[in-house]
């Protein structure tokens, strides 16, 4: 039978239990800082008006049918996506050494990759381990874990900057064995909003070269950091352009607001060569066979939403203004989140709060002050001081400031 010693009990997703909390929560004031999803000024979900548009010209599309998408989905869509994220002049693409798989969102695509790597990456007859960032997305442990790859960390964040502790990150790198996989956050680092500089990119790629290392790209919020689709997209292009075989796991959760719908997109980039193109047919054939026997296909809606914008320039360029829109509501809420703490004179250093860039901020409050702040305020962040800016608005911003400080002294 299957007792508790066979299947223990399972902790809840610490993050879908904030939620919950929050919900059960009757104070009219309460603020939601927990969940990575973008509100408006009214801490409404925001559908993209882009999105809207295409939406309806899929459904008024007398063609439109619901067969299945082929086991690597949309053709148009991860052709797009390969643009979007490689670049258009890409010569990777140009040369045809990229494998593109539909996938379910940025998690699918992080577990395809994981479990390709699993079962093919060799490097001196051993699978390699894979180093992630200290902290990193939750899920990654966890999609490794699944995936039958063990896994480390390097040092990424520093506690007393609450900025890129660059020289711990590049010694722990240093230190990995040769063709270890190094899992990057392409731009808008999950949950610390710390990205490094291009410099320090240029720096972290030289070295992973020299060690033969194998770049793992998780790109969840293209477009979503800066407001710019090229700019947050310019370490992918830079290690491609270094020559390395990497792979990258593509989210348009974020950046088209299309949380639910799963749309995302793993692309496998070979190095540059005269057998570059059979490679990546080779491992485009087993990446197929994984894909079958997990999904078998993938979900067509959200796919074709982002697909149609992706192709079609005028939607493109709506798409682009709703991103800033999505970004500039974010920066000015750093701006004054940053401003109210400062003239509270909140003890502390607060510039952290507008270096930071994306979703998340992380504010440096401790777990105790979390706690208090959630019994006192009403205020739900995850325990390690993480927030997601965008639940801020020009309604609570005043309040969770004057919570902050409360906390603090
Ligand atoms: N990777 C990172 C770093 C993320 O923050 C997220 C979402 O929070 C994802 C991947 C994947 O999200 P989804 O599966 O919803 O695309």
């Amino acid at each position: 039978a299957f007792t508790a010693d066979i299947v223990p009990q399972a902790p809840e997703d610490p993050l879908f239990g904030l939620m919950a909390a929050y919900r059960k929560d009757t104070f009219a004031q309460k603020v939601d800082l927990g969940i990575g999803a973008y509100r408006d000024d009214n801490a409404k979900p925001w559908v993209l008006p882009v999105v809207k548009k295409a939406d309806k010209i899929i459904a008024d599309d007398p063609d439109l049918n619901h067969e299945y998408l082929p086991i690597a989905g949309l053709q148009q869509f991860t052709s797009a996506s390969q643009r979007l994220s490689l670049g258009a002049d890409s010569p990777a693409i140009k040369e045809g050494r990229v494998a593109s798989l539909q996938t379910i969102s940025g998690t699918g695509a992080v577990h395809l990759g994981a479990l390709f790597l699993s079962k093919f990456y060799k490097y001196s007859g051993q699978t390699p381990t894979g180093y992630f960032s200290n902290p990193t997305w939750a899920n990654h442990g966890q999609i490794f874990d699944t995936a039958r790859l063990s896994h480390k960390t390097y040092r990424y964040f520093s506690p007393t900057t609450k900025g890129l502790d660059f020289e711990g990150m590049m010694s722990d790198i240093k230190a990995t064995p040769e063709g270890s996989i190094i899992l990057l956050h392409a731009c808008a680092h999950n949950p610390t909003g710390v990205d490094p500089t291009q410099e320090q990119w240029k720096q972290i790629a030289q070295v992973m070269a020299q060690r033969r290392q194998f770049p793992f790209f998780d790109t969840a919020y293209q477009g979503f950091a800066s407001g710019d689709l090229n700019k947050d997209a310019w370490a992918i292009r830079y290690f491609i352009a270094q020559g390395f075989e990497l792979c990258i796991a593509q989210s348009y959760a974020k950046n088209f607001g299309l949380y639910g719908e799963r749309a995302g997109c793993f692309h496998f980039v070979t190095a540059p060569g005269s057998d570059a193109q059979s490679t990546i047919t080779r491992i485009a054939s087993q990446l197929a066979i994984l894909q079958r026997s997990e999904i078998s296909n993938p979900p067509a809606y959200g796919a074709r939403i982002a697909s149609l914008v992706l192709n079609t320039p005028e939607l493109f360029a709506e798409w682009e203004a709703n991103l800033r829109t999505m970004s500039g509501r974010i920066i000015e809420m750093r701006t004054q989140l940053r401003a109210k703490l400062e003239q509270l004179g909140t003890p502390g250093t607060w510039n952290h709060i507008t270096d930071q860039i994306g979703m998340f901020s992380f504010t440096g409050l401790s777990e105790k002050q979390v706690l208090k702040i959630r019994e006192d305020a009403h205020v739900y962040m995850t325990k390690n001081g993480r927030i997601s800016m965008a639940g801020l608005n020009s309604h609570n911003i005043d309040y969770f400031a004057k919570a902050v400080d409360k906390v603090v002294r």
